[in-house]
């Protein structure tokens, strides 16, 4: 068998140029801009990347993108007062905190610091909680790029077996919280599960959200399976043996191309939400 392609980039674009629409009408008819500000922390040289990547599109998409560095030794106290500033901040409109920060830092107090109108990378409490509810709030950019992924693929997700190997706070957590949302039956698996293995056998769709390089094999996966692979590792590696995937599985995402712009299509969209909500009251 060989699988197809899941590839996220056409989407993302489509989804990037809806917003830029969006971002043009609320300029020229209301003379407001959306406005993202980004807090990077240190000059890890990957984040440094994926800051400048999510500054690159907001530009093309006609969202003022605001950067904050500040250095590697900032405290929690300092992270989480520059966080509350742009929260307090009228032309700010969505706040990303580039994950992850310092080992030192305590990430969960930096995160909660974002206002949740203003948490467009859906990455506090609140949101989570909203998204594990069905009320209305922001995604977490990764999990809900995924599913948009998914459900521009036709996969049906109702009633399917659906297994995440990753259950960080940003990530896997809330990628299961949305697959069961749409009645998919869930299974974390993370660094404690015994027998992996038994789990990605009986798998229809599987998430890799592990940061580990090529760490679900091809004969790990059940023939037909949807492969989602969300790791992103140094040399455009992800999670998945990209090559044995496609062997197995019905569809798979590329990396990169796949889960990646995606992430940043979501951020950008909800950007240009919570600047519709603060100028129509919503
Ligand atoms: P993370 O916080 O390090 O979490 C990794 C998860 O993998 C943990 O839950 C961990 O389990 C689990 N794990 C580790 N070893 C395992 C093993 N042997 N078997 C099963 N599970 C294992 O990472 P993350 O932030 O979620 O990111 C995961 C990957 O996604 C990374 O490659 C990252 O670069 C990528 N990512 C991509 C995007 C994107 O936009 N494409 C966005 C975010 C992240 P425990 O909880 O038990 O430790």
């Amino acid at each position: 068998m060989s699988a197809q392609l899941m590839s996220g980039t056409a989407l993302a674009r489509q989804i990037v140029e809806r917003c830029a629409l969006r971002a043009q009408a609320l300029f020229e008819e209301h003379g407001v801009r959306p406005a993202l500000a980004t807090v990077l922390v240190g000059d890890d040289p990957a984040s440094v990347t994926y800051v400048t990547m999510k500054r690159n599109r907001s530009a093309k998409a006609g969202i003022d993108s605001r950067l904050v560095r500040l250095p590697a030794e900032t405290t929690t106290a300092e992270l989480v007062a520059a966080v509350r500033a742009l929260s307090d901040d009228p032309g700010v409109h969505g706040i990303l905190l580039q994950h992850p920060v310092p080992a030192h830092i305590d990430e969960r107090a930096a995160f909660e610091a974002i206002a949740p109108a203003k948490d467009v990378d859906g990455v506090t409490m609140h949101s989570f909680a909203a998204m594990a509810f069905g009320e209305p709030g922001f995604a977490s950019c990764t999990p809900g790029g995924i599913i948009r992924l998914l459900d521009a693929h036709g996969v049906e997700l109702s009633g399917r077996q659906a297994v995440v190997v990753g259950r960080s706070p940003i990530l896997g957590k809330p990628m299961g919280m949305l697959l069961l949302a749409r009645d998919a039956t869930v299974t974390y698996c993370h660094s404690r599960t015994v027998d992996l293995a038994s789990h990605l056998a009986a798998a229809d769709i599987v998430v890799a959200a592990v940061g580990r390089p090529e760490f679900i094999k091809g004969h790990d996966l059940k023939p037909g399976a949807v492969v989602v692979d969300a790791g992103y590792n140094p040399g455009n590696v992800g999670d998945v043996d990209f090559a044995g995937a496609m062997e197995r599985a019905a569809l798979v995402t590329p990396v990169p191309g796949g889960v990646g712009p995606m992430t940043i299509a979501v951020l950008l969209e909800q950007t240009v939400d919570a600047a519709e909500r603060v100028l129509f009251n919503l």
